[in-house]
This record gives structure tokens, sequence and C-alpha cells, in this order.
């Protein structure tokens, strides 16, 4: 049995999506696949947001998350270390705490200084952190919500990049957009109020949250009419 812990790691948590869910990915997806059903309940949760409905946009998005990790995963990232390097405890553009992007019309991305003491361990502490660096009160759940779904956008655009020109200076822009889409998707979930290593715990308390095992085996056809 494998299950998520309130404590969990990102590195762990890849772990767990690797161990429940790798083998239906490798059979049943490609690349392109992961990327659609991301996108798909991206946008359910999406349309939970436009509908006011709160538990509807955060189950949603949970399940938009781990397909992201999926995708993590397929591609071998490390994807603690990409968002530590883009966000130590700072805005990646104007490399501040809390982000002065708005207030302060800057032109070029600033370079960050990386301070490891600051640095999270826990999913839990990373989701904080960018509560801090990108506090709530700046925006509103519409904004976050638009701003998730333009990163969703970017991070398309360089796997695209990445897989027509086969570059390996390309796989970093699909890296940089891994950490921007995952500070986004946070971003969200700080304004939901919701604390995403605590439902992960929840929703995964036994392998996979519809079948229950280990490894998945709901069918393509379960997995594609899937709806919550
Ligand atoms: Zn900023
Ligand atoms: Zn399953």
């Amino acid at each position: 049995m494998a299950s998520v812990k309130e404590n969990t790691t990102i590195r762990e948590y890849q772990n767990f999506v690797k161990q429940v869910y790798g083998l239906p990915n490798d059979r049943y997806f490609t690349l392109w696949d992961m990327v659609t059903n991301m996108e798909r309940f991206m946008m359910r949760g999406l349309k939970g947001i436009r509908k006011e409905d709160t538990e509807k946009t955060k189950i949603n998005l949970l399940i938009a998350f781990s397909w992201f990790i999926s995708i993590t995963n397929q591609l071998h990232v490390n994807l603690e270390e990409e968002l530590w390097n883009r966000f130590p405890f700072l805005c990646s553009y104007c490399a501040s705490c809390p982000c002065l992007c708005k207030e302060s019309k800057i032109e070029h991305r600033k370079e960050v200084s990386i301070d490891n003491i600051k640095r999270p361990k826990l999913l839990e502490e990373f989701q904080n952190m960018f509560n801090q660096i990108y506090p709530t009160e700046q925006r509103t759940l519409e904004h976050a919500g638009i701003h998730l779904a333009e990163e969703a956008g970017e991070f398309s655009e360089a796997i695209l990049s990445y897989r027509g020109g086969r570059k390996d200076k390309d796989f970093k822009g699909v890296e940089l957009e891994m950490a921007d889409f995952f500070s986004c998707i946070m971003g969200v979930f700080n304004s939901l109020g919701t604390n995403v290593a605590k439902e992960l715990s929840i929703m995964f308390s036994d392998n996979c949250h519809v079948c229950k095992n280990i490894p998945c085996t709901c069918n393509f056809k379960d997995i594609t009419d899937f709806k919550s």
C-alpha cells in the first residue's frame, strides 16, 4: 500500500505518483495525452471558480496537479530543485518577497540570489513560501485562476518548442515553466485556503483514489470518462 503523508516532500509525492500511476501512464498515455488531461482537469477547476463552487475547484485542481506531477516524472525533472532555483523565497521576476512587481514597474527580470538556509523541505512549506512571496491579498481568486491558465499555455508552448527542435537548451524552458505552473497552482490553492499536502493525504490515503490499487488498475475508459 502506498499513501501520501501530510508531511510529504515534493520528491516523495513524485515517487508516490510514479508507483501508483507510472504503469498506466506508460501504457495508455503519451506526453501530450498527459498534458491534455492536466489541462482538462485544470479547466474544470476554473469552471468551479466561475460557478463559485470551491469544492469543484479544489478536487479538480488536485487531480490536475497530480497529472502535472506525472508529467514531471515522465520528463525526469527534479521539481523541488527547479522550484528552489526559480523561487528561492523570492519572486522570480522582481527578486523580492513579497513580490513588488505590481507597484514598481520592473522592466527586466532581476537576478535572484539563493540563500539555502531558507529552503523549504515539505510540500506544505513550499506552499507557504508561495503565500509569502505572492500574498493572497494582492489578487482575487479569479485573477489567480486566469494567471494559472496563462501559465498552462506557456508550459504547453515550452514542451512544443522542446519536442519540435529537440534541443537540450529548450528543455531548460520546460523546467522553468514547470516551476511557474507550480507557483500559480499553489497561488490558486492559497486563494482557496486549501492545504494541498493535507488534501492529498486524504485523497491518497490508500493507493489510487479511484480503484484503490497499486499500480492503479483504472482502465483507459475509466480514466478518460472520469469526472469529479
Ligand atoms: Zn515580483
Ligand atoms: Zn485507479
